[in-house]
């Protein structure tokens, strides 16, 4: 049987956890933490840097370890941050998927890489 997988809400209790025993929410303000953010992303965009096609997709695969860590530090800044701003990550979601859905009418963008105003 499969392990139960955490829920956003278990996932952000733990990281709070973990800050509130490094005491280290006195350095957290919502534009060093979406700089920290962004800089989870980087280390993402670097493990990939000059590689294409099937180099890239082997170095990938050779690399799902480093790979699923930074994407874990990604989520790690996007659940704290949407803690922090109280926001219902869940609810955003869903809300923008909607504004999405409008945005880029099936009709008009399927199959097609364009931005809704090029649509
Ligand atoms: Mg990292």
């Amino acid at each position: 049987m499969k392990k139960k997988s955490p829920t956003l809400e278990d996932l952000t209790q733990r990281i709070k956890a973990f800050r509130d025993a490094r005491d280290w929410k006195q350095f957290h303000n919502p534009k060093d933490m979406a700089l920290s953010l962004s800089l989870e992303v980087h280390e993402l965009l670097e493990l990939m840097q000059w590689k294409n096609g099937r180099e890239l997709e082997a170095h990938l695969n050779k690399n799902r370890r480093a790979l699923s860590h930074e994407l874990a530090d990604v989520l790690y800044w996007v659940l704290l941050l949407a803690n922090d701003l109280k926001i219902d990550l869940p609810e955003a979601l869903v809300e923008k998927l909607a504004h999405n859905e409008k945005k880029y009418p099936l009709h008009k963008s399927k199959g097609v890489a364009k931005k809704y105003n090029e649509l």
